[in-house]
């Protein structure tokens, strides 16, 4: 924990209303203020205790806080340097190791998940009984979505009309071995928009879960495999269509000290700067758009979807209320921390049926599945898809 970093903080408070923690518990020490004081602490000779591993495992990491923060505190690199203090120094429960090691042993590795996919029904119909015997269980077993047969992409998919890009892409986890149609629309549309596509065949993890736990071996390890695989490919610009990839990947220069050589750019922050060609057909629908804080808090993506949505005729954005707030989904918080998660996937659940919208966007896996299985608890089983998808089905003309 750097004490220079430490020190940037004025204790002025204005992130607290914007902390979902704090507005979850109002207690100081889950306030990133408070928690910058923890770390302060330890730095001047306090251990690492259970009561402090708590409260920075509390933290989702959404950096609401480092968007709100006047003072320019890198809260983002605070915890992260945090998390492997707290991985080096605490001792945590037999219960909880076990959890984490099922966890971090399954999701970044997409063959394992892909072992998970013929279960995934029976595992949502379990998850009332699994959450009796483990909560974090059956917060895994809730989440799981219905999922689509896979479609395999091809190591190039050609630009359609003449090219104006070449662009590396990322397959994910979580989104490859679940969400197989968000990159096939993914690869369609920057296709139609006049890429050639480049899908670097045995992809792995990006680290980004590991990362954003504290697990520093395995992150480097995992990054620099992906640094290996794009630079192999011969591509500049690597897209990415998973928020918490994507901020990870950005981060890859300080996570390994040296210049990955390629740039790491969200789908939607790429569309816009290359602009569109490609005719757009029209969508009615009315769209609530979901800001994943590792887009917005991490990367500053805000506009960028909106106006891809907004060029779309026929489709009506609605703002959901508070939407800087965490829906709960934080990478892997929802299976650690699953009654927190639940509280504030809630309150998401809620805001986004106030907007009334048909179908609900979101830009991150991990989003998508916590947000999705609360409206359905809350009875409100709303459609969602990936922004990929509503572009791609406005690109071909077909419904969504
Ligand atoms: S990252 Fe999010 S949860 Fe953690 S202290 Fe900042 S606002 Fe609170
Ligand atoms: S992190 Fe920033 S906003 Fe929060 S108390 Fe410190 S200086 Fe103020």
């Amino acid at each position: 924990m750097d004490p220079k970093l430490i020190n940037d903080c004025v204790h002025c408070g204005f992130c607290l209303p914007t902390c979902p923690t704090y507005v979850l518990w109002g207690e100081e020490m889950d306030s990133p203020r408070g928690r910058i004081h923890l770390m302060s602490q330890h730095v001047e000779g306090t251990p690492m205790t259970p009561e402090m591993a708590g409260h920075f495992d509390a933290c989702l990491g959404c950096m609401a806080c480092v968007t709100a923060c006047p003072s320019g505190v890198q809260y983002d690199r605070l915890i992260e340097q945090t998390r492997v203090v707290v991985e080096q120094e605490y001792e945590r429960p037999p219960q909880e190791r076990a959890v984490r090691g099922i966890v971090f042993s399954l999701f970044p590795y997409p063959r394992r998940l892909r072992m998970l996919r013929p279960t995934m029904g029976l595992a949502r119909r379990m998850a009332s009984f699994l959450t009796r015997v483990n909560p974090s269980l059956g917060a895994m077993t809730a989440l799981a979505p219905r999922v689509e047969r896979r479609e395999r992409l091809p190591r190039v998919v050609k630009a359609r009309g003449e090219r104006r890009a070449v662009v590396g892409m990322l397959l994910g986890c979580v989104q490859r071995e679940f969400f197989p149609q968000v990159n096939a629309a993914t690869a369609r549309v920057l296709s139609m928009e006049g890429c050639d596509v480049v899908i670097p065949p045995g992809q792995g993890c990006c680290g980004a879960l590991s990362v954003h736990s504290g697990l520093d071996k395995q992150a480097r390890r995992l990054a620099s495999r992906t640094v290996r695989t794009f630079r192999k490919a011969g591509v500049d610009t690597v897209v990415v269509n998973a928020a918490g990839c994507g901020s990870s990947m950005k981060e890859y220069a300080d996570l390994l000290g040296y210049d990955p050589g390629f740039r790491v750019m969200d789908l939607s922050e790429f569309l816009a700067e290359l602009g569109p060609v490609a005719v757009r057909h029209p969508l009615r629908r009315t769209v609530a758009y979901h800001d994943a804080c590792h887009l917005a808090h991490a990367q500053g993506v805000r506009a960028q979807p909106r106006e891809l949505l907004n060029g779309i005729p026929g489709l009506e954005l609605r703002e959901i209320p508070d939407s800087a707030i965490c829906c709960g989904s934080a990478g892997t918080y929802n299976l650690l921390r699953p009654e927190a998660a639940r509280d504030l996937g809630d309150r998401k659940a809620k805001a986004v049926g106030s907007t009334g919208a048909e179908l609900l966007v979101s830009a991150n896996p991990g989003c998508t599945m916590q947000i999705a299985a609360a409206m359905r608890r809350a009875g409100a089983d709303i459609k969602v898809a990936h922004t990929a998808e509503v572009l791609d089905a406005s690109l071909r003309g077909a419904e969504l």
